[in-house]
């Protein structure tokens, strides 16, 4: 089909010969795919809701060949940029391109193919499928599993791959990125390469966390395991940050087969809050928080450890019941306050869909979201809870406020993502939901509070790194990539010279020639 586009009402003049330009380019560029004129409005919003940037032309492509096409006439362009847009999950526009041309890499046609070579098997999976497919299609069609998850999987295969992709089984496994070992691309060049460790390496590991600025991934080959039927989720209670930290490093510590599965942590407020305090603790609606037994002495905050055991519905109750006692007996949280579930593994992993339903029932999934995500190194952690958890979030976030360890030596150096020095550092990720509904007063406090945070963590001296970064300038570029920044221009000169991909991460600017 030849696409024609529609275009948006232009402020000027200057931008009506400019737009017509764009139409007569992009009538040429003759698409399997189309464009979309009816969701353009959809492509000029994110999940952060708080910028909104008009495209020029939202494009569904139907393969490789048209990204190619599209990436190819924004190159004969003056001034065109192109975004391939995941899940729009982002928060700050990153996924966004003002007048210019985004990709809904979610029509690309959806391909879920379970391999085995090498005596390994993997999924080759397109970059727009979203998490949740592939853990269906591959649990359900051939009881196999990825190891490495995030917590919510409505995100795409291209969108968290560009950023690193963690969660509770990171600690193991390193991200998603580190699970991958195989990408099919488009890159700034409209070169389409396969990539791997030994395969155009250079692309390979520019791409993982490369914050979609080297290439567009249309495929992705992900390590599988047997996956488990069930899973033993299990909450811990700690009154101090020192307890709680020292159990949750010697859990990502231990050996596998000597640990659980899964090891996240959260922070929350010592209070009855019904969002923020003691009943978002428990797991089901039958148990309850016994704050009776928080010690006296607490402080304005509680620390909790949350771990999963996998196991296989043949295994005997007794068995499941030792493992999990034999590795509790040997931490310090306050006795009471454990709590436990057995679920079946797919419910586990889908646990945050059910949180998705119930805020999309109430409004506050539509409503502006100013997350503000860090990893802080073990060196820091602690005081990072002094002043950050036990001071400015006192109150809470009005959702959870995460914070676990990970371990260096499971990250691959070679890829494009940035973390802080030192074996251990922690995920900190306040996932702020808005209950009055978006007014703006509360964003407003939302958002300054995260600066707050920043300047907090750059005033002490923190070693600490944003993930899923938002900068508007590239000083802050350059201080977020330290020492990788001048490989990271080096990879964005060789793979995209014009600075034509994912505009909206705001790092570089479109020039006109390579
Ligand atoms: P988008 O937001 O659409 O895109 C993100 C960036 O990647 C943009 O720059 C875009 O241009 C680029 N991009 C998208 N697709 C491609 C592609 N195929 N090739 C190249 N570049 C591409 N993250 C975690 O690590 N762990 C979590 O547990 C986690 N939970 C989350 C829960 C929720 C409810 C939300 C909203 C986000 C969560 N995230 C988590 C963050 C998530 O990883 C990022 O939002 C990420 O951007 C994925 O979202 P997306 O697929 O919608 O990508």
């Amino acid at each position: 089909m030849i696409a024609c586009l529609e275009r948006f009402l232009p402020d000027s003049e200057a931008e009506t010969r400019a737009d017509d330009d764009v139409a007569s380019l992009c009538k040429a560029l003759e698409l399997n795919g189309s464009i979309d004129y009816g969701s353009v409005g959809v492509a000029s919003k994110d999940f952060g809701g708080l910028y909104a940037v008009k495209p020029l032309a939202f494009i569904r492509p139907s393969g490789a060949d048209d990204l190619v096409r599209v990436v190819s006439a924004a190159a004969r362009s003056s001034n065109l940029t192109v975004a391939a847009r995941g899940n729009g999950h982002s928060i700050n526009g990153q996924a966004m391109a003002d007048r210019g041309l985004v990709i809904d890499m979610r029509t690309m046609e959806e391909r879920i193919e379970v391999v085995s070579c090498g005596g390994s098997t993997y999924v080759d999976v397109s970059g727009g499928a979203l998490w949740e497919d592939v853990l269906k299609r591959c649990v359900l069609g051939f009881g196999l599993a990825p190891r490495s998850w995030t917590d919510y999987l409505g995100l795409t295969v291209g969108g968290t791959l560009s950023n690193a992709g963690i969660s509770g089984q990171t600690f193991r496994y390193g991200p998603q990125t580190s699970n991958v070992t195989e990408m099919e691309v488009v890159t700034g060049k409209a070169e389409t390469l396969v990539c791997s460790e030994t395969q155009n390496p250079e692309i390979f590991f520019s791409i993982l966390g490369g914050l979609g600025q080297f290439g567009i991934i249309t495929r992705a080959r992900v390590l599988l395991q047997p996956a488990p039927d069930m899973v033993r989720w299990v909450r811990l209670v700690y009154a101090e940050f020192d307890a709680f930290s020292r159990d949750a490093e010697f859990l990502v510590t231990r050996p596998e087969g000597d640990s659980f599965d899964y090891v996240e942590g959260f922070v929350f407020v010592n209070s009855s809050d019904p969002v923020n305090g003691w009943p978002s603790v428990p797991l089901t609606p039958e148990q309850r928080f016994n704050s009776g037994r928080v010690p006296r002495t607490a402080g304005s905050v509680l620390y909790c450890i949350e771990v999963a055991l996998h196991y296989k519905s043949s295994d005997h109750a007794s068995t499941v019941d030792m493992a999990v006692s034999r590795m509790l007996e040997r931490l310090g949280f306050i006795e009471g306050l454990e709590f436990h579930v057995d679920v079946g593994y797919m419910e586990f992993l889908l646990r945050v869909k059910r949180v998705e339903d119930e805020a999309r029932a109430n409004g506050i999934w539509d409503a502006p979201h100013p997350w503000l995500n860090l990893l802080v190194s073990k060196r820091d952690i602690a005081d990072f809870d002094r002043t950050v958890f036990k001071k400015i979030l006192r109150d809470g976030v009005g959702g959870p406020m995460l914070v676990y360890p990970l371990l260096r030596s499971k990250w691959d150096d070679r890829t494009s993502v940035v973390i802080p020095e030192g074996e251990i550092f922690y995920l900190v990720a306040l996932l702020r939901f808005d209950p009055a509904y978006s007014k703006d007063s509360v964003v407003e406090t939302m958002v300054a509070q995260n600066q707050e945070i920043i300047k907090c963590c750059v005033q002490n001296g923190f070693d600490f790194k944003l993930y899923l970064p938002h900068y508007q300038s590239e000083e802050g570029w350059k201080r977020h990539f330290g020492n990788r920044w001048t490989r990271f221009v080096e990879r964005k000169t060789r793979f995209d010279p014009m600075a034509i991909l994912a505009p909206g991460q705001k790092i570089f600017s479109r020039s006109r020639q390579p």
